[in-house]
């Protein structure tokens, strides 16, 4: 039974998931960085804003940050308690996540690698995909926690193959982000409506979520509102690649989809959208896409 559940990390996705915990658990304690943004949760969810030393505390721990790197920092810095559950909601890296089970095991323990799919509107309305890599006990006993945040569940393999599902996930995502670039700057040069393009091809075999949701919400309405930051999306293809070189695989359009994202992410804004990337194909072309 899960009395206590934490969350760490507010960012985008975190503060939109913790929100959902209070009307499952009476015991929600939360901790960011920025404290203030743990005290206006509080404020408007009912969660308890505390510092990192009691969030550590509650049977299972939630962490949503921008890479394993800053997970690491976190937990070398609290004390877990025994039997306790660590769930990783961040994009990370597998190896790393083998390292933190294996590090958390010798405190009794368990670590999950569970990152999410589904934007930030999918943490709004706890419709997430969690993807999760680690001990089946462990899985069990966390569900109930998980699923206050999301819909489709899955153990997927032990400790990093979450980590692995998602990374290859978003790596997908960017192939079809640089294919759909690629296919409707061509369809405006040869003058075609773009709207109606993308009605025929959102009802036929060409379709992703990239057409389905990003060209239009994102792309041709012009808007790239930030809610998935580029240099996210670049870490994501570079631990998918990481993945392809350790399996001694050959990828080449994973890697060329990659080198095209990197090169997006530095040319881009600061606070860029992942969507932003096309601008890389408008900038050669000299064709907008809207
Ligand atoms: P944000 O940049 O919005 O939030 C990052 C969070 O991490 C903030 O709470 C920030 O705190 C905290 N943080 C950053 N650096 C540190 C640090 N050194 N020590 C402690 N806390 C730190 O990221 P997102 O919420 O968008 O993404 C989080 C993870 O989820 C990433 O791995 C991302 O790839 C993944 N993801 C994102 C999705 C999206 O649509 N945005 C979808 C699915 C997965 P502070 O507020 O103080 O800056």
């Amino acid at each position: 039974m899960i009395q206590s559940v934490a969350f760490i990390g507010l960012g985008a996705m975190g503060y939109r998931m913790a929100a959902h915990l209070p009307k499952h658990f009476n015991d929600v304690y939360v901790w960011n960085r920025n404290q203030d943004k743990a005290k206006q949760h509080a404020a408007e969810y009912g969660t308890q804003a505390v510092d990192l030393q009691k969030a550590a505390q509650a049977d299972v721990i939630f962490s949503c940050l921008p890479t394993s790197q800053e997970v690491d920092d976190i937990l070398s810095q609290v004390y877990l308690k025994k039997g306790s559950i660590w769930v990783d909601c961040t994009s990370g890296v597998p190896e790393s996540a083998k390292k933190q089970a294996q590090y958390l095991a010798e405190q009794d323990v368990y670590f999950l690698d569970a990152p999410v799919s589904g934007q930030t509107v999918g943490a709004e309305n706890a419709t997430l995909t969690f993807m999760v890599g680690g001990d089946q006990s462990a899985f069990e006993q966390a569900l109930p926690a998980m699923q206050a945040m999301g819909k489709l569940i899955k153990l997927v393999g032990g400790s990093g193959a979450g980590f692995a599902v998602k990374a290859i996930n978003n790596m997908m995502m960017a192939v079809h982000l640089c294919a759909a670039a690629e296919g409707f700057t061509t369809l405006k040069a040869h003058g075609v409506n773009l709207n109606e393009a993308l009605a025929c091809i959102n009802a036929s075999s060409g379709k992703s979520g990239v057409t389905e949701t990003a060209l239009p919400q994102r792309i041709f309405s012009r808007e790239f509102p930030l809610t998935f930051a580029l240099p996210l999306l670049a870490k994501d293809t570079g631990i998918a690649i990481d993945l392809i070189r350790e399996a001694k695989l050959s990828a080449p359009v994973i890697g060329l989809t990659q080198s095209l994202i990197q090169a997006a992410d530095a040319l881009a804004k600061p606070d860029s959208d992942f969507s932003t990337a096309v601008k890389l194909y408008e900038s050669w072309s000299k064709i907008t896409l809207e």
